[in-house]
């Protein structure tokens, strides 16, 4: 019998302000515990939260790129929890009336397109961080991510697989990055995704209980997570033991791969939610949602075209550069400056992704200047360098950030290019081979590979390939 996994996924994503949502303390990730706290977010008696109007602009920036209505006016409402992460002992956020609501974004997975309805975006404050010691009989907690801006976005439950799922966090991801939204940092957290997931008969109408699982910070693990948990449910409900599978949160332990239980999951009225009586309804008029409805940028899948008609990329070379926006931004401005549009995207691709990943630089700015690669695309088209230089010119450039020029100047990586020069080193090499020139004259053509790469070894890889190739033909017929 045909089972059936339905998805929904909540999203936490950090906005990109400068200062808090309530106070004017910093929100720059990485500063020392406790250093950008204040009387305001550390809810000491007294103080009063002011709503940073920053947030609100970058809400409903959200709720335009991903096609919601944005309500003009609504509501925050205190949600009640007593745990340490929260020194409040409760989470400023929206509960019926959310700043937008009612969105759909557009996934593909395997060629097949689908739209994934969004049922609501709303404000609210993040937590503390906890660090649970693991040799110490107590935790420690950082403040200093209490009062970060955040937007939880809502999914309709139209996930029919994790592969589904995760699809829809990288379109939401890159589009929240595109429009500014968020720099979508998931390994330092300021996109962190809510996995609801469920099993139920082909045909079945209703839901069965759903699970949510937390704490995956990766694609990788996001995937692996939910796949886990599908088949944790399939099982008990193939071997009759359905009654299982029970409402509540799991957390996601990567180290053993597996989902452990948290905590049976509240409900709504666990939160004792009601209207936060320190900060007044939100109003704003349709004129602020149109200026910045003017302000979003060129997001994600109309770039996707453009990039395909003017610079006749493949689908492939397409995805990766747009999935990560310093790189297609890089892409840009080397294309701009007078790089060839087809060789700089194979030189992006291929060595500058190799060395990002090596020094898990992946989705930082570039640490090349746009001007220097179209300079060393130049001397391997005037033949100045030989490709193989020219990669290595590539790797100094990136670690040192020097000119070509002056690296291959540095280091003597000139291409040699002189007729007798080239001649000295060929005729050494064919006195030295004997046996190889036998064979290419018995037939046997590989030989002439041979050859050519004992030049470049003698050469150190600067002989012009071009010239050595037409020089060693010509001597190799000589000797016949
Ligand atoms: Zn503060």
């Amino acid at each position: 019998m045909a089972w059936e996994t339905i998805i929904g996924m909540e999203i936490h994503v950090e906005l990109a302000t400068k200062s808090k949502i309530f106070c004017s303390c910093p929100t720059t990730f990485g500063a020392p515990p406790n250093s950008q706290t204040c009387p305001v977010c550390l809810g000491l008696p007294g103080t009063l939260p002011v709503l940073n109007d920053e947030v609100v602009k970058l809400a409903i920036k959200a709720g335009l790129a991903l096609n919601c209505d944005i309500n003009l006016s609504s509501k925050m409402d205190r949600k009640n929890y007593f745990y340490p992460d929260s020194p409040k002992a409760y989470q400023i956020s929206q509960y019926d009336l959310p700043i937008c609501s009612g969105g759909r974004i557009e996934i593909e997975v395997e060629g097949k397109k689908k739209e994934i309805r969004i049922n609501r975006i709303h404000i609210e404050e993040d937590a503390g961080k906890l660090i649970h010691m693991v040799e110490e009989p107590h935790s420690l907690i950082d403040y200093n991510r209490v009062g970060v801006p955040l937007i939880e976005i809502v999914s309709e439950a139209d996930m029919r697989s994790p592969q589904e799922a995760v699809e829809y966090v990288k379109t939401l991801k890159s589009i929240l990055e595109y429009a500014g939204i968020s720099d979508c940092r998931m390994e330092q957290g300021s996109l962190r995704c809510d996995a609801n997931i469920s099993i139920r008969r082909v045909g079945q109408e209703e839901l069965n209980s759903k699970v949510e699982i937390k704490n995956m910070n990766s694609f990788k693990e996001l995937i692996k997570a939910m796949e886990k948990e599908e088949k944790r449910q399939r099982e008990l409900y193939s071997f009759g033991e359905g009654h299982k599978v029970i409402q509540e949160t799991r957390r996601w332990d990567s180290g053993k791969g597996r989902t452990v239980s948290m905590r049976t999951k509240e409900d709504a009225h666990d939160y004792r939610y009601f209207p936060e009586p320190d900060i007044p309804t939100i109003h704003f008029n349709r004129n602020l949602v149109e200026s910045i409805e003017k302000m979003i940028p060129e997001l994600p899948e109309a770039k996707k075209k453009r990039f395909k008609d003017f610079y006749q990329l493949t689908d492939k070379e397409i995805e990766i550069l747009i999935g990560d926006k310093p790189l297609a931004e890089f892409y840009e401005r080397t294309v701009k400056v007078g790089a060839e549009p087809k060789i700089v995207a194979n030189w992006i691709l291929g060595d500058l992704l190799k060395l990002l990943k090596v020094e898990e630089l992946q989705g930082s700015e570039i640490p090349i200047k746009e001007k220097d690669l179209v300079e060393l695309l130049k001397l391997i088209e005037t033949g100045e360098i030989s490709g193989k230089i020219a990669k290595e010119v590539f790797e100094t450039m990136f670690k040192t950030r020097e000119e070509p020029k002056s690296i291959i100047a540095k280091r003597g990586l000139t291409q040699i290019s002189g007729e007798e020069q080239l001649e000295r080193y060929i005729l050494e090499v064919l006195e030295n081979n004997p046996q190889s020139v036998e064979d290419y004259h018995g037939g046997k053509k590989q030989a002439m590979g041979y050859l050519m790469g004992q030049i470049m070894k003698a050469t150190q890889g600067q002989a012009n390939p071009q010239l050595t190739k037409e020089i060693l033909t010509m001597k190799l017929q000589n000797l016949k």
